[in-house]
């Protein structure tokens, strides 16, 4: 068995294990190695369907050292007038060029593709059988902890019987060269989250008579209006002037559901179906646009979830529907952010990387590894970087907000730490505060209102988490 020496053993490629490893070599002078079982850098966004878009703009997604898109605002299109959303293969390229341009340059990165890693800093080929022992002179960090689990690679829990199609959406681009098989006339989209809304506003863009469609969604969801995202200062007031609001909306909140009413209220969060009340929040990102097509689709099936795929029938939890001749199934089911247990993020000999802010993993990774490089202890590193947890309850996600605002509250105290994240390109809103015009009145205002409306809002989530 070979051995070599490193400094940080990263495994995963994806944005989660790139963005450390990119803000570490900036702020320090460790050696990392990022070890990959998949071919190339990018994690999930390498098995995504064609169509994927970032939810967010790109303005604020990748690493911190290298821009992604050029901050265009789209002309057309369902996100007319936001910010540009980069395109799973923009993505992709982007990720090649982060590792070609600025980590294998630095001299002080080595990537392995293809590399499996077993435990304990012991890595095996997947081409060649052979095994590496790694000498990992710092910390082992798991940056797989929070990889998403996306339909081509996830395991169905539900059966297909022998002849029905049932496909992930990767497919659907692709059926005009399915030789021998009939074009399907009916479609049906399996899964209530933002991977079935995708593929479903694939299909009527494409095409797709609204009645050719029919939707499975076991959960309605609320979602995030992407105009709040928005990183420019023509969108300051929806931005930062939303924030204000959403802290005023937790601030005010009389009970969980009073929370996602007075959010929804200001802006902040929309919903397909407004005679429905939502129970999942998975902090999916939707333009108004996209909400507006997909009421067009009528035939909605609420039954629970998908059991079993039948030539002539779809057996859900509470009942069961027909199914049509000519009918393909859209598995969009894969559960993007599974629970997994919340733990400290800077273990003995390890980091495991999760998220210090919501729902951002790739400033969470990139102020991680900012942080691990100028503070000495775990103790302190841990206090300033408490894990969030992924709400996967609506009433969860009072408990996250509370982790998002003890986390930035902290990292406010820490002249050089508030300086990073300021000037970070990660953090959609920093430099957009830093940059207001001192004679602008309005926006000073809105800016005036953001800490006062914070502090009440941590004085009410502590009700809104009991
Ligand atoms: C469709 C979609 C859109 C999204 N849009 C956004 C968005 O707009 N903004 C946002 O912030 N987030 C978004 N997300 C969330 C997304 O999950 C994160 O942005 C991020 O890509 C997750 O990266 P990751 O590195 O944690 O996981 P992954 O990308 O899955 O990377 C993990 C890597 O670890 C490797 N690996 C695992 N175990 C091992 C092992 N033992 N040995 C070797 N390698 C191993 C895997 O091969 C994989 O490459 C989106 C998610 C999806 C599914």
């Amino acid at each position: 068995m070979d051995s070599f020496e490193t400094d940080y053993l990263v495994i995963g490629a994806g944005t989660a294990g790139l963005a450390f490893a990119d803000t570490l070599i900036a702020e320090s002078d460790a050696h990392v190695t990022l070890v990959d079982r998949q071919g190339r850098p990018g994690g999930h966004w390498n098995d995504a369907y064609d169509f994927v878009r970032l939810h967010q703009p790109s303005a604020f997604y990748g690493v911190n050292s290298m821009e992604l898109g050029q901050r265009r605002i789209d002309s057309h299109g369902l996100n007319q007038g936001l910010y540009e959303l980069a395109s799973g293969p923009e993505i992709n390229a982007y990720f090649d060029q982060v590792v070609q341009q600025r980590l294998l340059p630095s001299g002080r990165v080595r990537y392995l593709p293809m590399c499996n890693h077993l435990g304990d800093g012991q890595v095996e080929s997947l081409l060649s059988g052979q095994r590496t022992q790694f000498k990992v002179r710092r910390k082992i960090v798991n940056a797989a902890y929070m990889a998403p689990s996306v339909p081509a690679t996830h395991r169905r829990a539900f059966t297909v019987a022998e002849g029905v199609r049932c496909v992930p959406p990767n497919a659907l681009p692709r059926l005009w060269h399915q030789a021998g098989a009939p074009m399907p006339r009916r479609f049906v989209v399996l899964g209530g989250g933002k991977t079935a809304m995708d593929a479903a506003v694939w299909l009527l863009q494409a095409g797709a008579p609204p009645e050719a469609l029919q939707w499975v969604v076991p959960r309605d969801s609320w979602l995030i209006n992407r105009i709040t995202t928005q990183p420019g200062m023509d969108f300051f007031e929806q931005s930062i002037g939303g924030q204000v609001a959403q802290m005023a909306a937790f601030a005010q909140a009389t009970s969980i559901d009073d929370l996602f009413l007075r959010l929804e209220a200001c802006g902040a969060l929309l919903r397909i179906h407004r005679d429905r009340m939502p129970t999942m929040f998975h902090l999916a990102t939707i333009a108004p646009g996209e909400v507006a097509l997909l009421q067009g689709i009528h035939d909605v099936v609420r039954l629970g979830r998908v059991q079993a795929l039948e030539p002539t029938c779809m057996v859900l939890q509470h009942g069961t529907v027909p199914v049509l001749p000519d009918t393909l199934f859209i598995d969009c089911t894969a559960s993007a952010v599974e629970p997994r247990p919340v733990q400290p993020i800077f273990q003995d000999g390890q980091i495991v990387l999760q998220l210090v802010r919501l729902p951002q993993p790739a400033f969470s990774a990139a102020l991680v590894a900012y942080v691990e490089a100028h503070f000495d202890d775990d103790k302190t590193r841990n206090r300033l970087c408490s894990t969030v947890p992924f709400p996967h309850t609506l009433a969860d996600y009072p408990k996250a907000m509370m982790v998002n605002l003890w986390n930035q509250a902290q990292w406010g105290q820490d002249k050089a730490l508030r300086r990073w994240v300021r000037e970070s390109r990660l953090d959609g809103f920093g430099r957009l505060m830093a940059s207001v015009d001192p004679q602008d009145a309005a926006k000073l205002a809105i800016l005036d209102q953001l800490k006062p409306q914070a502090m009440a809002a941590m004085a009410n989530l502590p009700r809104l988490v009991a």
